[in-house]
């Protein structure tokens, strides 16, 4: 054994208790859509912290491995819960308000929530579920909403502010063993019913050290950054955690995640980073292309959660001067998987063709190409394979539901216990991950698979087109053959399809070219923002589409 002190856990009360003392003065805004957004600081977060932890347990009752829930925005209230529930030894629960209430009540049963803190802006979403929440004992409503909904409710209500009040604002906080639970997050479950990951306090503390690495989002105490990207969607890809580790200043997005409201906190509040999946930014370049504003504090932004299209980047950089990194990962992997930093020593053009790829794996995630036709294929950057990841914040297991074995399904782990992704792509000598499908999207045309996502990139490189979407239907012929749904930008006339296939043949070999074609409104997108393949299958199937 070591002579190190290897028994000191990488817990979670650790990184608030440096982020409130060494960091103390760093801040998070809030926005709040009124005239001045809500300010407070790392210390103040930590000490409301403390006596959220007091009125949980000696008010509500809650005590270790209880699951505490959110169903919140992103705000300041929301890092004090991130803090509080895990350190005291409860287990965070982050409620994604964006499923449909069938999948929220499947997930609060199955956690067997205890207790849910609700911003009162969702109330709404939240009351009419509540009779068939079959083990939350309170509800603590966090801001202001409209409470009259909850009368006559099963589960006792509370006031968050009345809650805390007058509490300690310091807690004795225990010594957890760092594999202990500390917060899980369900699946958007895109295949069937959510699958709920369970973090633990080691994999949390290790991942927010990568978040911070410099080839990964490494920011310092001169950063403030933008998590648009919902705390209920895997912890806001480790952000809060991470900030409280280096004292970057966090600006808080609350509800207002329309490009509108976006572009305005960016240009009052002047963020240096900011992280979202693709779709918010292509909202925020329009805006910004309608309305002029000034976004030039942002350096760089993370995108990730589904393909960035290389277009994309490009006019982030070329109109706005903001360098767009490119990652990729999954609620399993908490989820920084893989990042699009260039290696060193190119010009701005050499180092095109690697930041366009979903990037290179940091030294905690191991990957491996699971072959089409078994073993593993080679890391050439030219032989396809199913990614599968293993590493110290990567899950080995869903949560089997209380007291219950974890699950293990074999479509999701290798029998040597390996993540299987179910993202297939290939991997350059040098580390870089070039995803080319999911594997239940790929296009089987003839024996040969094309790729749904270098169509629709091409695609979107168009000038008249605003999104498309590619998927596999059926033929006879073919086996599966690719249907193109194309949303025309607005203003722009719709453009005729030959012409978008003569478009496309000058990147993508001819066989692949599709020959069906759909114009739709807007493309179907999951409670996440990604494009939701399934829905248009099912339209197209339906003969809704022409
Ligand atoms: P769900 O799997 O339920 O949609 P996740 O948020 O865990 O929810 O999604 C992870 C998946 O998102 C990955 O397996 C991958 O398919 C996709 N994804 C994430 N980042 C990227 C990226 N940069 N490029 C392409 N696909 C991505």
């Amino acid at each position: 054994l070591s002579t190190m002190q290897d028994d000191v856990p990488l817990t979670i009360s650790r990184i608030l208790r440096h982020g409130m003392t060494v960091h103390g003065d760093a801040r998070i805004t809030t926005w709040t859509g009124e005239a001045e957004p809500h300010r407070t600081t790392f210390r103040a977060t930590g000490e409301r912290a403390a006596q959220l932890a007091h009125a949980l347990r000696d008010e509500l009752g809650i005590g270790a491995e209880d699951r505490v829930a959110t169903l919140m925005w992103n705000n300041s209230s929301h890092v004090e819960a991130y803090f509080a529930i895990p350190s005291m030894g409860a287990v965070l629960h982050t409620l994604n308000l964006r499923l449909p209430a069938e999948q929220l009540v499947f997930i609060v049963n199955h956690a067997a929530d205890r207790v849910i803190l609700v911003n009162g802006t969702l109330l709404p979403l939240l009351a009419p579920l509540l009779p068939r929440l079959q083990t939350v004992e309170h509800v603590v409503v966090v801001g202001p909403g409209d409470t009259s909904v909850l009368e006559g409710c099963t589960p006792q209500v509370h006031e968050y502010e009345q809650l805390l009040a007058g509490r300690p604002t310091s807690y004795d906080w225990p010594e957890l063993d760092e594999r202990a639970a500390a917060a899980m997050c369900y699946t958007s479950g895109t295949t069937g019913d959510p699958k709920g990951v369970v973090y633990s306090h080691r994999s949390v503390y290790l991942h927010s050290m990568q978040v911070n690495m410099a080839e990964s989002m490494g920011l310092t105490t001169a950063d403030t950054t933008l998590p648009v990207v919902p705390m209920f969607h895997v912890n806001a890809w480790g952000l809060p955690h991470a900030v409280f580790m280096t004292g970057v200043s966090m600006l808080m997005p609350d509800r207002f995640l329309h490009p509108g409201p976006l572009a305005e906190m960016i240009a009052a509040e002047r963020p240096t980073h900011a992280a979202a999946v693709p779709v918010i930014w292509q909202g925020l370049l329009e805006e910004l292309a309608a309305t002029p504003r000034d976004i030039s504090s942002l350096k760089t932004v993370t995108i990730g959660g589904s393909a960035c299209p290389p277009s994309m980047m490009r006019a982030f950089e070329d109109l706005h001067g903001v360098r767009v990194c490119h990652a990729w990962g999954m609620t399993e992997t908490s989820p920084l998987g893989s990042l699009a930093h260039p290696p060193g020593g190119l010009t701005p053009e050499e180092e095109w063709p690697y930041r366009i790829t979903q990037g290179r794996f940091p030294a905690g995630v191991e990957a491996r190409l699971a072959a089409p036709g078994g073993g593993f294929a080679p890391w050439d950057g030219a032989s396809p394979g199913e990614l599968e990841v293993r590493g110290p914040w990567i899950a080995a297991a869903y949560f089997g539901g209380v007291g219950e074995e974890p699950l293990r399904p074999e479509e999701k782990f290798s029998p040597d216990g390996w993540l299987r992704t179910g993202d297939v792509g290939v991997i350059s000598p040098d580390g870089y991950l070039t995803l080319t499908d999911r594997a239940k999207d790929v296009i089987k045309s003839g024996g040969e698979w094309i790729s749904s996502v270098e169509l629709e990139n091409a695609l979107m490189a168009h000038e008249a087109v605003a999104e498309a979407a590619v998927v596999a239907v059926t033929d006879e012929k073919w086996g599966e053959r690719p249907l193109a749904g194309v949303v025309f930008k607005e203003g722009h006339d719709p453009v005729p399809y030959e012409e978008l296939r003569t478009f496309l043949g000058k990147t993508i070999a001819r066989w692949q070219l599709p020959e069906r074609w759909v114009t739709l409104d807007v493309v179907p997108k999951t409670s996440v923002g990604k494009f939701d393949k399934k829905v248009l299958r099912r339209q197209y199937a339906a003969g809704e589409l022409d």
